[in-house]
Order: structure tokens, then C-alpha cells, then sequence
């Protein structure tokens, strides 16, 4: 199935005060039309986007569009929101059975959140993702004609039917076609999909997929994209162990029992890889080391195996609401060679980790008789992960 964004970027931002277009002031150091963009750019279910630019930009559109990892076309937005959106669904191709529309102004939709709204689309033709209103709802009036800004209360409505609509708002292809050719004033697309007959269903929205609309939100947008940052780019940590090589121990690396004439010394199995990957693990979660948590000094570690603390560190990861998205270790042996036992260590490793073999990679070298480690007196392991906000 073919599915179309398109980011509704066009409008000026006349609430916020600021001469340039709001959709270019940053947020944790990027564009608020260019975390909006990659969302959609990064999100399995999208095909391609249109982007809707104010008529000055759309002739020199930010790199992150002409460069996009997947399709972007840019056309100059219209008058009003309706208007630019007509504009951008010219250009949405033939094969496309689903569009879904997104205001540049809310920079944190999540992937989970696009992808149900999508899915409600695709079954029902129209969605809309939208928040049930928290507070009680009044519906006013103005006071008098001569005191505009001065309301009353008309009634209270029930707030358990009140919805807060937000964007993404999702439509079959014809839906929305039918929706725009009503030309009628509308703030969104939900509202003339309605007007055209169409049932909307409604999605549950993210308190996160705020609007950006005054100064105000700024900070609160900054507070946002501090815990949303791992999410968008994942974090790296680095591990790194060396073990003696004594003869009368077991040589492990990686899970795996090597059969070789000496053995790595350690109060637990003395598996480096599995040390190094788990200090990695712990280090782009940013919680500390291997030594802190499972501490030699601790009879409970005493023959631990390494493929049990790393798997215990990728619990404590998941914790913090982290997953691992890959890990990548090299191993420095002189003798015996590895070669035949990658294979295994990579199955051993992702296994402990709870991730696909895919995920994990694991090289063999030797130091080239250089050092300790290449007179055989040690074997140490140097490794790379990356977690990110499952
Ligand atoms: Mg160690």
C-alpha cells in the first residue's frame, strides 16, 4: 500500500511574534520543520512526501528536503492552511491510496502515533489522532456585542465527548479528494471530510504532539526534545576488557567454551567480549559500569557468566525505556583463532542481549605479537552499541 505525507509548512506563524516563519526556529538545535520532515521520512508506512513551503522558501528548500531519504517534493503553500494542503495533493501520485496530512508545528508526532492513525485510515477511510479533553469543558458567549473579549458561560459539556483534535489526520485518497473540493473554510482536513459525509475516526493523540503556536511553547517544546533525542538518534557507548591468560581455566568469549591450552583468570568466567559489550550497553545508557553493578568484591558474581551480566545490563537498559539497536566488538587473541566460533559468539551474544543475531557483530584479530596480548599473555575485547528509545 502507497502511502503519501504531507507536511502542511506554509503558514507564517502570525501568533508567535517572530519575523521568520516559526517552522524554522530550532528546537534542540534543529528546525521544527525538520523534526516534523523526519518523522514521516523515517517512518516504515511512508512511501514519499509533499511539503508545503511559504512561496519565498519553496524556490530554496532546506537540505534536509532536497536531500531526504526518501522522495520529498516542495510546492509553494497557499493562502490559507486548505489552500496549501490543495496544492500538495496535486502533486501526490495516482498509486497513492492513503494520505496523511501533518502540521510542520508539531514536531514530536511519534512513529507509534503516524502508524495508528495510518491504520484507522486504511480501515475507515478518515482519522483524525485527537486528545480527549482532561479538563471540563465550557462552551461561552460573548458578553455583549460591545464586550467581545468579555465571555460567559453558556453551558457545560460533557467532557468525555470533547476531543482536542491534533495532526496526523489520515484519508483514503478519495475521501480527501472529496473533503478538498468542498472549498470551504475549515482549520483542518477532519472537519471537511465531515462536511463531504464522511465518517472520521478518531485515533488517541500523544500529550507530546504539541503545536507549537506561541514563545511560550519553546521551553516546552526544548523539554520535549531532551527526552525525545535518543528516540530520533539513538546513543553510542564504548566497552573495553582484558583478561590474563593462565593455563588450568576455561577459555570463554562470547558465551563460547574455545578449547585452548590456557584460559582467561577472573573472579567471574572472564569473558571480554561479553564485558566489553556490556560496559557498552551500560555506557550509551548513560548507568555507570560493568564494576559498579555486578562488583567483583560481591560473592553473588563470583563465576558469574558473562553472558548473564550482559544480559542483565541490557535489562537494566530496557529500564530506562532503552533498547539495543546494534553492537559491534572486536576481539584481539593471538592463538588459538576464533574464526569458526563467530558465528556462535554472535548467536550467544544477541541471544543475552534479546536481539536478532542480525544486530551483532563480532571480528577476530591478533595484536601481531605486540604487547602482552600478542606475546599470549592476555586477550581484551573492544566494543560499540547504540541504544535507542524502544
Ligand atoms: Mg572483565
Amino acid at each position: 500500500m502507497r502511502v503519501t505525507a504531507i507536511i502542511a509548512a506554509a503558514g507564517r506563524g502570525k501568533r508567535f511574534g517572530d519575523p521568520r516563519p516559526k517552522q524554522l526556529l530550532s528546537i534542540a538545535g534543529r528546525p521544527i520543520l525538520e523534526w516534523s520532515v523526519t518523522a514521516f521520512v523515517e517512518h516504515p508506512s511512508i512511501n514519499d512526501l509533499v511539503v508545503a513551503l511559504p512561496d519565498d522558501l519553496s524556490g530554496n528548500p532546506p537540505v534536509y528536503l532536497t536531500h531526504a531519504a526518501k522522495p520529498c517534493r516542495v510546492v509553494p503553500g497557499g493562502a490559507r492552511r486548505q489552500d496549501s494542503v490543495v496544492h500538495a495533493f496535486r502533486e501526490v501520485s495516482d498509486q497513492t491510496e492513503i494520505v496523511v496530512i501533518h502540521d510542520a508545528a508539531r514536531p514530536f508526532a511519534s512513529a507509534d502515533l503516524i502508524g495508528r492513525t495510518i491504520a484507522a485510515a486504511t480501515e475507515s477511510g478518515a482519522a483524525v489522532a485527537a486528545l480527549q479533553a482532561r479538563d471540563t469543558v465550557k462552551r461561552a458567549l460573548p458578553r455583549s456585542s460591545s464586550q467581545p473579549e468579555a465571555w460567559i458561560v453558556a453551558e457545560t459539556l460533557p467532557r468525555e465527548s470533547v476531543f482536542l483534535a491534533q495532526t496526523p489526520q489520515a484519508f483514503r485518497r478519495d475521501v480527501l479528494r472529496d473533503a478538498l473540493a468542498l472549498n470551504v473554510e475549515a482549520t483542518d482536513e477532519a472537519t471537511l471530510a465531515e462536511r463531504a459525509g464522511h465518517r472520521v475516526r478518531l485515533v488517541e493523540g500523544e500529550t507530546s504532539n504539541i503545536k507549537i503556536t506561541t514563545p511560550e511553547d519553546l521551553p516546552i517544546a526544548e523539554a520535549i526534545a531532551g527526552s525525545a533525542a535518543p528516540v530520533r538518534t539513538g546513543r553510542a557507548g564504548t566497552g573495553y576488557d582484558l583478561h590474563r591468560l593462565v593455563e588450568g581455566r576455561p577459555l570463554i568469549v562470547g558465551g563460547v567454551a574455545i578449547p585452548s591450552a590456557r584460559g582467561a583468570l577472573g573472579h567471574s568466567d572472564a569473558d571480554v567480549v561479553c564485558h566489553a559489550v556490556t560496559d557498552a550497553i551500560l555506557g550509551a545508557a548513560c548507568l555507570g559500569d560493568i564494576g559498579q553493578h555486578f562488583p567483583d568484591s560481591d560473592p553473588r558474581w563470583k563465576g558469574a557468566s558473562g553472558l548473564d551480566l550482559l544480559s542483565r545490563a541490557a535489562g537494566l537498559a530496557a529500564g530506562q525505556g532503552l533498547e539495543v539497536g546494534n553492537v559491534d566488538a572486536t576481539v584481539i587473541l593471538e592463538t588459538p583463532k576464533l574464526r569458526e566460533h563467530i558465528d556462535a559468539m554472535r548467536r550467544a551474544v544477541a541471544n543475552a542481549i534479546g536481539v536478532d543475531v542480525s544486530r551483532v557483530s563480532i571480528k577476530a584479530k591478533t595484536n601481531e605479537g605486540m604487547d602482552a596480548v600478542g606475546r599470549g599473555e592476555a586477550i581484551s575485547a573492544h566494543a560499540v552499541a547504540l541504544v535507542r528509545r524502544r
